[in-house]
C-alpha cells in the first residue's frame, strides 16, 4: 500500500464510489482514464529503459530479494488478519523506502509489482486499474526519491559507515522519505480528484489521523532503510516489529470499519445511535438544545428502476457526501438504512435545525449526478425534524417524532422540511402504537438488539 493518506485511499477505493467497485477503468470519467494511462505508461517506459541500462550487482539483487521476501511476509500477515473494504492502510511502505533509497531506480519501479500482485491475489481483489495505478505511483515516487537521495549519497551500499554517521546524509534520507510520501500521495490524489471533481482538495489530501499514520510509515521506512544499509542480514531484525506495528494499525482500522457504512462512508446505524445517545445525555445534563433530522430521498425506487442499482448507489454516495459537506464537524451524520439518513445537530434549536434542513434540501435538489451515457439524475429529499425536550427526551422518542414529521412531509408532496404537527402527543402515541409507524418501531427494536 502506498503511504497515501486514508482519505485519498477511501476516495480511490471507496467512498465517492462513482462507478463503484465493479466497473472497470473504461467506465470511469475520461480525465481519470487519461491520467491512469499516463502514469502507468511513464512507469512502464522508464522501467523498460532502466532494465536494459542498469548493470546487475549481486549485492543489490540480494537486498532486493530480501526486501521483497519481507514485504511478502507482511502481505501474508495482512491476509491472516483480514482486510475488508474500509481497511486501507498497511505498512508495506516500510519496504518501499529501503529499495528506493539504497538501490538503483529500476528496483524502486519493480518492487511494487510483485507485492501488489500478491495483495490482489492473496488478500483482496479490487479493481485492477486501482492496484496498477497505486503500484505505478509507488514505483515512480520511489525512483524520484532515490535519484534525489543518491545525489547526496552516490553509493549508499558501497560505504555505509561513511554516510550513516553523517548528519547531513541522514537528513537527506529523511527528506527523501518525505518526498516519497508526498509524491505518491499526490499521484493518487489527482486520480481521486479526477474521479470525483466535487471533492474538496482538503478532504482528498490530509486529515489529522492520516497525517499521523503517514508519519509512522515514514519513520518505519527510514529506520528499515538505515538498518538495511548497515547489513542486508539485519533486515530480518526489522520484520517482527514491522509486522507487529502493522497488526495494530490494521486492528485500529478494523474497529473504525465496524462503525462505518461501507457504501457511503457515513456512520452506520448502530454506531450513530451509540454516539447520538451520548450526545443526548450530554445535552440533557448541560441543559443545551439538540435536534435530530431524518432525511429520506424522494421516490428513490424510481431512480433504481430507471437507471439501475449502480447509479442508485452513486446517488446515495452523492447525497451522503453533500450532507457531510454541508454540516459542521461535530454534527453526527449516519446512514440509517436504504435511502434514509439521520443527522444529529448539537446545540441547534428548532429554528436552526429547520434552517439546516432547508439548506440540505436545497443543496440536494441542485445536485446533478451522472447516470449512464449522457443521462443525468437529480433527486429531492424530505426531512423530518425533532427537537430535544419539545418532541422527546431520548433517542427513540426523538426519532419517532422526526419520523412522524417525515411522513407528514411525504404526505404533503415531498421535497420539503417538516416538524411534528403535534409534538408530544403524537410522539408518545407513535412509540406506544407500533401500527402507526411499524418500520421505525421494528427498526429501532432490531438495532437495539444488534447493539446488545
Ligand atoms: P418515498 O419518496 O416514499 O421515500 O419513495 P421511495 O421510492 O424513496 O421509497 P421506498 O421505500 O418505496 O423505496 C426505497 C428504495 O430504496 C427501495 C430499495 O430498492 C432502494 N434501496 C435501498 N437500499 C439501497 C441501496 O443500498 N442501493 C440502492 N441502489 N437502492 C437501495
Ligand atoms: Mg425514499
Ligand atoms: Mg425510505
Amino acid at each position: 500500500m502506498p503511504p497515501v493518506n486514508r482519505s485519498v485511499k477511501r476516495v480511490v477505493r471507496g467512498v465517492p464510489q462513482r462507478n463503484a467497485a465493479t466497473l472497470p477503468l473504461l467506465a470511469q470519467p475520461k480525465a481519470l482514464i487519461a491520467y491512469v494511462a499516463t502514469v502507468v505508461a511513464l512507469e512502464v517506459v522508464l522501467a523498460g529503459y532502466l532494465l536494459v541500462h542498469t548493470p546487475i550487482r549481486v549485492s543489490e539483487l540480494v537486498l532486493f530479494a530480501a526486501v521483497l521476501a519481507c514485504g511478502a511476509a507482511c502481505v501474508e500477515a495482512i491476509r491472516r488478519l483480514g482486510m475488508p473494504a474500509g481497511v486501507v492502510r498497511d505498512l508495506l511502505s516500510a519496504w518501499w523506502l529501503p529499495v528506493a533509497l539504497l538501490l538503483p531506480s529500476i528496483y524502486a519501479l519493480l518492487a511494487p509489482i510483485p507485492l501488489y500482485a500478491l495483495l490482489q491475489l492473496r488478500v483482496r481483489r479490487t479493481l485492477v486499474f486501482r492496484r496498477v495505478l497505486n503500484a505505478a505511483a509507488i514505483g515512480l515516487s520511489g525512483a524520484a526519491a532515490g535519484v534525489v537521495f543518491r545525489w547526496f549519497v552516490p553509493e549508499p551500499l558501497g560505504n555505509p559507515s561513511a554516510w550513516l554517521g553523517d548528519g547531513r546524509s541522514l537528513m537527506a534520507a529523511v527528506g527523501c522519505g518525505v518526498l516519497f510520501a508526498v509524491t505518491s500521495t499526490a499521484l493518487v490524489a489527482v486520480a481521486a480528484y479526477s474521479a470525483t471533481p466535487e471533492l474538496r482538495w482538503r478532504d482528498v489530501l490530509w486529515d489529522g489521523e492520516s497525517l499521523l499514520l503517514d508519519l509512522v510509515e515514514l519513520c518505519v521506512g527510514v529506520l528499515v532503510t538505515l538498518v538495511c544499509a548497515m547489513s542486508t542480514l539485519l533486515i530480518a531484525v526489522t520484520l517482527p516489529p514491522v509486522i507487529l506495528l502493522q497488526r495494530s494499525l490494521l486492528h485500529q482500522q478494523l474497529q473504525a470499519a465496524a462503525r462505518t457504512d461501507p457504501k457511503t462512508g457515513l456512520l452506520n446505524a448502530p454506531a450513530w445511535q451509540r454516539e447520538a445517545d451520548a450526545e443526548i445525555a450530554r445535552a440533557l445534563r448541560g441543559d443545551e438544545d439538540l435536534s435530530v433530522l431524518i432525511v429520506d430521498i424522494d421516490h428513490f425506487k424510481r431512480v433504481n428502476d430507471a437507471h439501475g442499482h449502480l447509479v442508485g448507489d452513486q446517488v446515495l454516495v452523492g447525497v451522503a457526501t453533500m450532507l457531510t459537506h454541508q454540516l459542521r464537524e461535530y454534527d453526527l451524520v449516519g446512514r440509517f438504512g436504504g435511502e434514509e439518513f439521520v443527522v444529529l445537530l448539537p446545540k441547534a434549536d428548532l429554528a436552526e435545525a429547520c434552517r439546516v434542513a432547508e439548506r440540505l434540501r436545497n443543496q440536494v435538489a441542485r445536485m446533478v449526478l451522472p447516470a449512464e451515457g449522457p443521462a443525468t439524475v437529480a433527486v429531492t429529499i424530505s426531512v423530518g425534524v425533532a427537537l430535544l425536550r419539545a418532541h422527546g427526551r431520548d433517542l427513540i422518542e426523538l426519532l419517532a417524532a422526526a419520523d412522524l414529521a417525515l411522513y407528514q412531509a411525504k404526505d404533503a408532496g415531498r421535497d420539503r422540511v417538516s416538524v411534528p404537527a403535534q409534538p408530544t402527543a403524537a410522539d408518545r402515541a407513535l412509540v406506544d402504537r407500533p401500527a402507526q409507524a411499524p418500520s421505525l418501531r421494528w427498526r429501532l427494536a432490531g438495532e437495539r438488539e444488534d447493539m446488545a
